[in-house]
This record gives structure tokens, C-alpha cells and sequence, in this order.
């Protein structure tokens, strides 16, 4: 059989879970869903047809996202995670290459390569902001841009009048907002001003529901109008959809568990406030080469290849996680201090 090239050099996400008992590796939520918010979700999921198709674009969970974000239905498209806007997104840009800003999700490359892209790299500061000069130039010739705000996996967001000066080239912008509830900075907003621009969000991060691929675009209502054209029938199954509504019907509930994970994060970084970036999401990026050391102790974080190498990536566990880790930091910061001096001594 032959195979696209395309296809033939893509390497395939892997982020496969280390068997650890802390896993504070893939930025979700360390909490379950609420014993009477999962008692609601049965209640409607008993009286679920099963034997019928869903509605074909969601319809009923992207009336309430609109409510949800005061907007029209024809400005939401919903999909199997927010992973799968992505791919269907890439769908609608004409030209040969998008420019991304790493590091930043692994994703927008992998989508783009597989739509026939090729990517662009205006790679982030020193501090990890937007170069906005490069990027205009680079968009120019460019189809689209991809900018994720707060970043995975720096942490940090970037400034509304970056992303306004950049939407003012008309080129388009996909602005992935998956962390959004933990800096409380979204731009959604801006769709109405800008049809160039399309926001992602998902139910896996404070939401907490990673396992039921829930996510949405919101754009303009011509870019949805082409997005649903791209999309295939029933892309989000009618579990998913039934357990996106009754968590947007009970949001406030979720509320309090984001502001727990936001001073969590606030507490881990002062602890570590040297080796800590500025974050904004639900996730730590520390310069501490701490991997091996963390999953000895059971506990699982994330590290990544090149310019993040001896950099470790820490998602907010519960407290109990959390004592645990800031424990086993401190443990490898006193092991690195000591071994550093026993080695001036021999010199
Ligand atoms: N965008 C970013 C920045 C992410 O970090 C992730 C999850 N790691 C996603 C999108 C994908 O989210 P979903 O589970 O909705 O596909």
C-alpha cells in the first residue's frame, strides 16, 4: 500500500502515562466531578435514546455555550475535544505554511503538517512573550497563526493589545484558550470585532472531564458556517454532549474548585519562586531537571525535548499531591546543593 509522504513522516502524539501515583503530568483537573453533579449526569443520561443518532452539530450544548458566553448559537461549534477544532480548523486556510510561536502545544504542527501545511516558527522571548514584529512578518506570506494564551507549557498569557495588533493584519488567528479559566483573561470577546479570529476552549482542564472530549470553537458566524461545513456528522457523541450541559447548567460549582487549583499554584510557586516561570494556568513550568528524580517518588510531571530540556512541567495536584511534591522538590534541591559543594571540595 503506498502511503503519503505527508502521513509516512508524521510522528504520532505520544505522551503515554508513566505508572506513577501522582500523576501531575497531563494538566488535568486532580479532582472528579462532584458526587450530586455526577448524580445529576446519570439522571439524564438514564433517559438518553441510545439507539438514536445525536443531533448532528450539538445542537443543544452549543445554544447553552452560547447563553453561557452571551452569544448567538451561530458563533459556537462543538467537538470531541478541543483537539479535533484544530484539525478541523487548519481545513479552511489557503496557502502553504502557518506560523506557531514554541514552545507551545505540540498539536497545531502536527494538524497543520497533516492538512499539507508547513510550519513556521517565530520561537517565544527568553521570558517566553510574542515577538510581534516577527510574527506580523512572518504572517504575511503565512495562512494562518496559531497563538495559545495562558501557553502550555510556559504558563504565562500574552497581552490582549499583542493579540488586537495581530488580529489588525487580518490574517487568520486560531487563539487556543484552554486555560483560560485559570487566568480569567479571555478574548472571546473579540470574535465580534474580528472574523479573522477563532477562540478554542475545552471541558478537560477546569471543567475537569478530560475523559469525555468535550470542546468548542467560537468565531464569527461566517467562520462557523465554514467550520461546520468541514466538520463530519455526530462528531461529538450524545454522552458527551448530556454531561457538557448539565456542567454548564451547574458551572458555579466547578467555580470554587478553580479557585482551590489557583492557590495551589499560587503556593507551589512561591515555595519555588527561583526556579518558577509566571503562570497563569493550572500548570508550573520549573527550571529544575527534576523528571527522574519526581518519578522515583512516584510522582509523574512532564518534560519536554530542546529548549525546555532541563526544564520540568508541573500541572496543580490536590493538596496532599501538592505536599508531597513541594517535599520531593525540596529533597532534589538540597541533593543537587550538596552534591555540588561535596564536588567543589574534591576539586
Ligand atoms: N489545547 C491545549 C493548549 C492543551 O494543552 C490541550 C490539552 N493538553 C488541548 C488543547 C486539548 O484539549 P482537549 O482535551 O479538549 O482535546
Amino acid at each position: 500500500m503506498t502511503i503519503r509522504d505527508r502521513v509516512k513522516n508524521l510522528t504520532p502524539y505520544s505522551s503515554e502515562r508513566e505508572k506513577t501515583e501522582i500523576r501531575l503530568d497531563k494538566n488535568e483537573s486532580p479532582f472528579s466531578l462532584p458526587k450530586q453533579l455526577k448524580r445529576r449526569i446519570m439522571t439524564q443520561l438514564k433517559d438518553l435514546p441510545f439507539n438514536r443518532y445525536p443531533s448532528s452539530s450539538s445542537e443543544g450544548l452549543r445554544e447553552k455555550l452560547a447563553d453561557f458566553h452571551s452569544l448567538n448559537k451561530e458563533n459556537v461549534v462543538a467537538g470531541s475535544g478541543s483537539d479535533q477544532l484544530i484539525a478541523y480548523a487548519v481545513k479552511l486556510f489557503s496557502g502553504d505554511r502557518v506560523v506557531i510561536t514554541p514552545p507551545t502545544f505540540s498539536m497545531y504542527r502536527f494538524y497543520s503538517n497533516l492538512a499539507g501545511f508547513d510550519v513556521l516558527e517565530v520561537p517565544l522571548t527568553e521570558d517566553f512573550d510574542l515577538r510581534p514584529q516577527q510574527i506580523k512578518d512572518a504572517i504575511r506570506d503565512s495562512a494562518a497563526l496559531f497563538l495559545c494564551s495562558p501557553n502550555n507549557p510556559t504558563g504565562n498569557a500574552f497581552e490582549r493589545k499583542t493579540i488586537v495588533d495581530l488580529l489588525e493584519t487580518g490574517k487568520p488567528l486560531i487563539l487556543d484558550e484552554a486555560y483560560v479559566d485559570f487566568s480569567g483573561k479571555s478574548e472571546i470577546d473579540l470574535i465580534k470585532e474580528y472574523d479573522n479570529l477563532i477562540v478554542l476552549r475545552t471541558f478537560s482542564k477546569a471543567f475537569g472531564v478530560a475523559g469525555a472530549r468535550i470542546g468548542y470553537a467560537v468565531a464569527s458566524e461566517t467562520t462557523v458556517e465554514h467550520l461546520l461545513k468541514v466538520k463530519p456528522p455526530y462528531n461529538l457523541n450524545s454522552l458527551s454532549e448530556t454531561i457538557a450541559e448539565v456542567l454548564l447548567d451547574n458551572h458555579e460549582i466547578i467555580q470554587d474548585r478553580v479557585e482551590f487549583i489557583k492557590e495551589e499554584r499560587n503556593r507551589i510557586y512561591e515555595r519555588f519562586e527561583k526556579y518558577s516561570y509566571p503562570t497563569e494556568a493550572n500548570f508550573l513550568l520549573m527550571d529544575l531537571d527534576a523528571h527522574e528524580f519526581l518519578l522515583e517518588k512516584g510522582i509523574g510531571v512532564r518534560k519536554f525535548p530542546g529548549r525546555l530540556a532541563d526544564k520540568i512541567r508541573v500541572t496543580v495536584g490536590t493538596k496532599k499531591e501538592n505536599d508531597r511534591l513541594i517535599e520531593s522538590l525540596e529533597e532534589f534541591i538540597e541533593s543537587r546543593t550538596s552534591s555540588r559543594l561535596s564536588g567543589q571540595q574534591g576539586r
